[in-house]
């Protein structure tokens, strides 16, 4: 793979058929898919110094292979994104399991009959499970806010304990706000399981962890004779919107531009900032083997951060005496800070300013915007494999 920190002086982007602007999921499989179905010559610009955007991985100081920017498990329903990805990596067979800590008791999460059980005893919890086998049928997904609208009185017992212990809390710790006043689709993450199957994305057909690693498998799909990476480049110093062109350099550009990254930052955000939240991630290195019995433990009803999670777990490490845990705190983004824009704000307000900044590159035929910063979308790493896929694929046909 070729990757140079810094732009070389003599950088001229004319040598290039396309630039992509982003060295995550968005930026990788459009430069891989470009290089190989239109041999395109591509330049990535990245303004960190490492590939991979928010999949990025390293080993710590302990030897512990860690998510920097939070922990990330593969899963999706899309075959073809599977397909794609598998050229880079193998994955292991890890199905992610979630365990809230309510009071001291650990629950599955999703809230599925085993949590029944754990929460209204072995009979009770028995009985409620029939009733929402009878209400919904077995091995389906209920989203809370659907289960609250129940007029049962057993089912609306059983709506309230999970809001009260499984999202209230949790959500207003994670964004600021009570379950219902956002938007609903984020709820619906994480429904009410009705079943047995206690794994965090439940039916997913393909779900795993790399077998190396993230960064490994961007190495991989960035490894092509006709692309080169350059990280600790902003772009926004060589990118210069005009009415229907896009200026590189200072000279109007012909090739194509993929551009990943907020799209209100590259206006100097002149119509106002899109709202984001963003997370503080404590790591913490204990001497111990283990930590806690899953990857990810919840915290739905007590402290300050939302979950821990357990970096070994998840990835299979063996490492005997050392084990690296993380703990999430959300708060605010502040815009031009240095923080990181974790989490879209999914509001009707906040969409339409959107929709403002989309509809200034909307008449420029060679800008193309593709990704969870860009599209300012809620997306899984499997979306935004999806969404680059689609996005190449237009380009390709059109050439
Ligand atoms: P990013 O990964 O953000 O990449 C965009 C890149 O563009 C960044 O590297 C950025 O530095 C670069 N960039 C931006 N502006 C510029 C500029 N001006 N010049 C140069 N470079 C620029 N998904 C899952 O499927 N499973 C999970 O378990 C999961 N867990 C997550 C946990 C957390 C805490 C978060 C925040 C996300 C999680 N995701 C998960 C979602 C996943 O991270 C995203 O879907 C995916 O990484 C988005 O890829 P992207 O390329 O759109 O954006
Ligand atoms: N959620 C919750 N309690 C939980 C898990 C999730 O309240 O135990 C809510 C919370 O609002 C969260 C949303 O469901 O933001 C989506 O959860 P998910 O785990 O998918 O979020 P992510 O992994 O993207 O942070």
């Amino acid at each position: 793979m070729s990757v140079k920190s810094g732009l070389p002086n003599d950088f001229d982007p004319s040598t290039y058929d396309a630039i992509v602007v982003g060295a995550g999921y968005a930026g990788a499989v459009c430069a891989r898919m470009l290089a190989e179905g239109c041999s395109f010559r591509v330049a990535v610009l990245e303004r960190r110094d490492h590939i991979a955007g928010n999949a990025y991985d390293y080993e710590d100081e302990a030897g512990v292979l860690v998510h920097k920017y939070g922990p990330h498990i593969y899963h999706t329903f899309d075959d073809r994104v599977h397909e794609f990805l598998c050229r880079f990596t193998e994955f292991t067979d890890y199905q992610h399991k979630v365990l809230a800590n309510i009071h001291g008791t650990l629950m599955p999460v999703p809230f599925n009959h085993q949590s029944l059980k754990l929460a209204f005893g072995d009979e009770k919890g028995e009985r409620l499970y029939r009733k929402l086998v009878a209400t919904f049928g077995e091995n389906k997904k209920v989203p809370i806010l659907e289960l609250r609208e129940q007029n049962d009185p057993e089912l609306s017992e059983v709506a309230d304990y999970v809001y009260e212990n499984v999202f209230l809390h949790y959500t207003m710790k994670q964004w600021g706000k009570t379950p219902d006043q956002i938007d609903p689709a984020v709820m619906g993450r994480v429904p009410v399981f009705v079943g047995d199957d206690d794994r965090y994305f439940p039916q997913a057909p393909h779900q795993g962890m790399p077998a190396k690693s993230y960064t490994a498998l961007f190495e991989r799909m960035l490894d092509h004779d006709l692309i080169e990476v350059y990280t600790n480049v902003d772009a926004r110093d060589l990118l210069h919107v005009e009415d229907f062109s896009i200026n590189v350099c200072g000279a109007p550009y012909g090739g194509e531009v993929i551009y990943t990254g907020p799209l209100d930052e590259l206006f100097g955000l002149d119509l106002g900032a899109l709202p984001y939240r963003t997370l503080d991630m404590q790591f913490e290195t204990l001497d111990q083997d283990q930590f806690q019995p899953v990857g990810t433990v919840n915290y739905t009803v007590s402290e300050d951060f939302t979950r821990i999670t357990e970096f070994k777990n998840m990835t299979g490490q063996v490492l005997p005496g050392k084990t690296t845990i993380m703990r999430e705190y959300s708060k605010p983004y502040e815009p031009n800070s240095g923080q990181t824009p974790y989490y879209v704000i999914n509001e009707p307000q906040n969409i339409e300013l959107y929709e403002k900044y989309r509809q200034r590159v909307s008449g420029i035929v060679n800008f193309h915007v593709v990704g969870r910063l860009a599209e300012y979308r809620y997306y899984d790493m499997d979306g935004v494999v999806a969404s680059a896929l689609e996005l190449s694929d237009k380009i390709i046909s059109q050439r």
